[in-house]
């Protein structure tokens, strides 16, 4: 028997309307936010990683699926999103649009080889957003809302924003040298990676999983203390920002993104709850003025988030999130093989009307066609046999009242729809716009 691939699996069709549910809550709220869906290929040359993420961040060092393709062209499966919707706003020069700010948002599939655990896999799923082309700091606040909005509509109560500034490009190097200064004496104190980052991008190592405790680091000078008037200009505005529109944050002076084209904010949002387990960050963002000048596109500035969608389904499930129920408004029981091509004519007239239709395949005897609608859930159930066929009619069952009928089978189909608009049993007559029991119809 074949397995699934080590990192991955599957959403069987009995779990796919959760993740269904998930997905229209994004969309939704990214209309609201009016951000536009952008899909970007799930491959790209391998080089465009190696710019757009960093080649000394543990993503490209240790975690690519790379792959030589048959025109001998390195490739590399996504790994997150931003590299290529950066890509494409430059190769489509969405810069020239009538929209200056371009703002796009994403739902896609990621690929890392890392060691799978809860909420760690190698095939994952990223819903992310990006907007270019303003470096105001109400862009900050907005993407940040925009995150925050979607574990409101979501329902996940529990969550921290942590948010920090890095500063532009002078603020970094002020504080990269105050850094590395006061590291010098005792960088053998740090772990192996750090020490490879003391040299290589020293922002990291405020970073460190391993060094997260160790009292050096703790004590160690912050990015805040180093900002330039602009910078700390933008990050009070981007705070205010948030405040005004209700957001609760906390600023974490040690939260940083290492990589030079990272500027100013920076944040994740942590999730408090159980059942994610130890992988609780559930969604990293900041702003990123030099990414798309470093991918050999116009001087243009960024900002961003990414999701990871499992975690959020985790997060999810202390809730008790439960996607739209399944269920058929007809299941119909063709009773013999002389009604078949009159009977599929019936069911073809329901589907073609968009009634959610189903039949028996296996010819089973009547008290497996009644638990075959009972297990799909069919609201009604419609019997067509050589009586019914002799006179024209077709005998129609409501599974929810038990009322039953014959009526003319050329009916049925507005039959059913007829019944399925009157306002169900639960329903206590109000308008079908705003009641949850009538919903569906
Ligand atoms: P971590 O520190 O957990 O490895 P990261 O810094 O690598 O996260 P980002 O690259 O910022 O993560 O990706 C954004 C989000 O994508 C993360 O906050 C997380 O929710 C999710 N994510 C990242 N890697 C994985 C993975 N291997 N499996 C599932 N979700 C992931
Ligand atoms: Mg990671």
């Amino acid at each position: 028997m074949f397995k699934k691939m080590k990192g991955t699996y599957d959403i069987l069709p009995t779990e796919v309307a959760k993740w269904q549910k998930l997905e229209k809550v994004i969309r939704n709220v990214s209309k609201i936010y009016n951000y536009k869906e952008i899909r970007t290929p799930i491959f790209e040359k391998s080089e465009l990683f190696h710019r757009g993420v960093g080649e000394d961040t543990d993503i490209v060092s240790k975690e690519t699926y790379d792959f030589i393709d048959r025109g001998k062209r390195a490739n590399t499966l996504r790994p997150e999103g931003t590299a290529g919707v950066v890509r494409s706003y430059i190769e489509n020069k969405l810069y020239t649009s009538n929209v200056p700010v371009q703002k796009m948002y994403y739902v896609g599939n990621m690929f890392r080889y890392e060691r799978p655990q809860k909420g760690r896999y190698r095939q994952f799923s990223q819903f992310g957003a990006e907007a270019f082309g303003s470096n105001s700091p109400q862009l900050d606040a907005e993407i940040i809302a925009y995150a925050v909005s979607i574990l409101k509509a979501l329902k996940i109560k529990d969550v921290n924003v942590h948010i920090n500034s890095i500063g532009d490009a002078e603020s970094k190097k002020n504080y990269k040298e105050a850094l590395l200064t006061y590291l010098a004496p005792d960088i053998d104190k740090l772990c192996s990676d750090c020490q490879v980052r003391y040299t290589k991008n020293p922002l990291r190592i405020l970073d460190c999983k391993i060094d997260a405790e160790n009292p050096i680091l703790q004590k160690a000078p912050k990015p805040l203390d180093y900002l330039t008037e602009t910078a700390k200009i933008h990050f009070v505005k981007t705070c205010n920002y948030l405040t005004a529109m209700g957001i609760n944050y906390t600023v974490d002076t040690s939260l940083v993104r290492g990589l030079d084209y990272y500027t100013h904010t920076v944040f994740e949002v942590k999730a408090n709850l159980d059942t994610l387990g130890a992988q609780n960050t559930i969604c990293g963002g900041g702003r990123y003025n030099n990414l798309v000048k470093s991918l050999e596109g116009p001087d243009t500035p960024g900002v961003g988030f990414a999701f990871g969608l499992e975690r959020l389904m985790f997060a999810l499930e202390s809730i008790n999130f439960t996607g739209d129920p399944d269920y058929l408004h007809l299941y119909m029981m063709i009773l013999g093989e002389d009604q078949k091509e009159d009977g599929l004519q019936l069911v073809n007239r329901c589907r073609l009307g968009g009634l959610y239709t189903d039949l028996d395949f296996l010819d089973k005897g009547m008290k497996g066609k009644w638990k075959q609608a009972a297990n799909l859930k069919a609201r009604f159930v419609a019997i067509f046999g050589e009586e019914e066929q002799k006179n024209g009619t077709i005998n129609i069952k409501d599974q929810e009242t038990g009322k039953e009928e014959t009526i003319k089978k050329t009916q049925l189909y507005n039959y059913v729809v007829a019944e399925l608009m009157k306002p169900s049993s639960n329903c206590e007559g109000c308008s079908t716009e705003s009641c949850d029991e009538c919903e569906d119809v």
